[in-house]
């Protein structure tokens, strides 16, 4: 397969991100954004539609279509200050008392700090007979955007563990960089959780092609989930199937599977394309039937801070309802790598 891709150039500099080597520019967070590239067609998975035109003919559990790998990364485990004087405020102007009485303990009570959900995503998602990944922080005090302290939360990842859903590291600002950095995050919240952890995405989908692929192989991650644009949703280097990234320095490939991003909450919005609801929930759909087609696997990004937001929430369950609907197989990072390794990797 990979033979056939390296015969047609055009497709092989996409798949491998030839112009992500050797940068002029970046943006404000030296990430390489939608755009600065070359390519302008990011809503078609065209290598991936090669690849199945070449034969590539991927199974999931009881012979679903395609899948979903469904994400979430935390890095708020409460309001800031400020979040909860405005939100206070807001429910004191609208008369609504309970709320503004609630409030203010929502950084110290956990039972009404609406950033406190990860049962009830777990709950939302079970409806659906689906599963997902929870990346977390394992930052120390000082370090950029620390929030909350690990080692405080064994109960909860625990839980979340237990229970059959993914917990994995979102990994530190700087820590796409860092060999160093991220064997020392990723020991400690093994550590806290009590067993290895396999799945990997970078803060602010910081990455570095192709090192920091090298980086994460070396530190004994079995996949990454980072790889996708946060200024447009779509498919980064034209796949939307699981890939073992390829080093076009070494021309080895690289010793881990990339989940790509295809769909992240914070992209659609406000943030950087700036869609209403209504178009991205459109974009969303169109999406997700270019996946279909190609019996690929679509990952999505939704912060647990950002489904505390109505507008984000809905959009959620939507595509929720919509994959079910389509009969999708819906799982964490770690079931899409484990049955990607066991059963279509090995016959191509
Ligand atoms: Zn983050």
């Amino acid at each position: 397969m990979i033979e056939k891709l390296k015969q047609n150039e055009e497709l092989w500099d996409l798949f491998t991100k030839k112009e992500e080597y050797n940068l002029t520019f970046s943006d404000q967070d030296d990430r390489f954004p939608y755009y600065l590239s070359c390519q302008r067609d990011v809503f078609d998975p065209k290598v991936s539609r090669f690849l199945v035109e070449n034969g590539l003919r991927p199974e999931y559990p009881e012979g679903k279509k395609f899948a979903v790998c469904l994400t979430h990364d935390i890095d708020f485990t409460y309001p800031a200050k400020m979040y909860t004087i405005v939100e206070t405020a807001k429910a004191v102007a609208k008369g609504n008392l309970v709320d503004a009485v609630k409030m203010p303990f929502s950084s110290i009570s956990k039972r009404y700090n609406p950033y406190w959900n990860f049962r009830e995503i777990m709950d939302l998602e079970a409806k659906y007979n689906s599963k997902s990944s929870f990346y977390f922080l394992a930052l120390n005090p000082g370090e950029k955007d620390f929030n909350y302290k690990i080692e405080n939360l064994e109960a909860e990842l625990k839980f979340i563990s237990d229970h059959g859903w993914e917990v994995g590291l979102h990994g530190g600002y700087e820590s796409y960089n860092s060999l160093e950095d991220l064997k020392e995050k990723k020991q400690r919240l093994e550590r806290v959780l009590g067993k290895q952890v396999i799945g990997y995405r970078n803060h602010y989908l910081r990455f570095k092609v192709p090192d920091t692929w090298e980086l994460l192989s070396k530190a004994g991650f079995k996949y990454d989930a980072t790889f996708g644009y946060s200024d447009c949703a779509g498919f980064r280097n034209g796949l939307c199937h699981p890939f073992r990234p390829y080093n076009l320095n070494t021309e080895k490939q690289i010793d881990i599977l990339e989940l790509p991003l295809i769909i992240m909450d914070r992209t659609l919005l406000k943030d950087y394309m700036r869609l209403d609801f209504k178009k991205a929930w459109e974009l969303i759909k169109r999406l997700i039937d270019k996946v279909e087609q190609c019996n690929g696997v679509v990952t999505t990004l939704w912060h647990n801070n950002m489904l505390a937001e109505e507008q984000y929430r809905k959009l959620y369950e939507n595509l929720l309802e919509y994959v079910s609907s389509k009969n999708a197989w819906i799982s964490s990072g770690e079931e899409v790598f484990n049955w990607w390794t066991a059963n279509v990797e090995k016959k191509y």
